[in-house]
């Protein structure tokens, strides 16, 4: 494999990435591709103790110290916990960052989860996927990155306990050997 292979994890939470592929990520590491990770949020509603501004900077820190670990550059789009919909300006604002890291291979949410962040978060990306190299799809940043030159590949991990909606089972198409 290619040292110059870039890899985007994009996913809802922080923690997300690192339950569902960070074995993965530390894979394509070893193979000498460049890992970014992302959260669409900072996890502000993943307490029942702290404010939510003060467990976002918690969560924020432990998220970088995370990709840190892996060798990887960590991108926080500062959408909400239960607040990432489907609309125009979330679109652009994923293709922003489809943009700035130009990944060859993207892995992110499954389209059917047990929860909506990360099912907003699977569509979200998979049509950032397909933005980022219109020119003409602005996502209205002041400095906004050049649009890519190609549509990357993309991966969805498996759902949260490897079952969809309604509970029945899905079959993963391939797993990646992390032993
Ligand atoms: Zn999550």
């Amino acid at each position: 494999m290619s040292d110059s292979l870039r890899v985007l994890a994009i996913h809802a939470h922080p923690d997300d990435i690192e339950f569902q592929c960070s074995g993965t990520l530390a894979r394509l590491k070893e193979k000498r591709c460049s890992i970014a990770m992302a959260t669409m949020t900072p996890g502000d509603c993943g307490s029942a103790v702290h404010p939510p501004e003060e467990i976002a900077a918690i969560r924020r820190a432990e998220a970088k110290k995370s990709a840190d670990l892996m060798g990887a550059d960590y991108y926080c789009l500062e959408f909400r916990d239960l607040s990432i919909f489907i609309d125009d300006q979330s679109r652009r604002k994923v293709t922003e960052i489809l943009r700035i890291v130009n990944p060859d291979i993207v892995i992110t949410a499954p389209p059917v989860d047990y929860m909506c962040d990360h099912e907003a978060t699977s569509s979200l990306v998979r049509d950032a996927c397909f933005c980022a190299p219109a020119p003409n799809y602005k996502t209205g940043l002041w400095d906004p990155a050049p649009a890519t030159d190609k549509i990357p590949h993309l991966y969805f991990v498996d759902p949260i306990e490897g079952t969809y909606a309604f509970g029945n089972t899905i079959e993963p198409e391939f797993i990646v050997d992390i032993s």
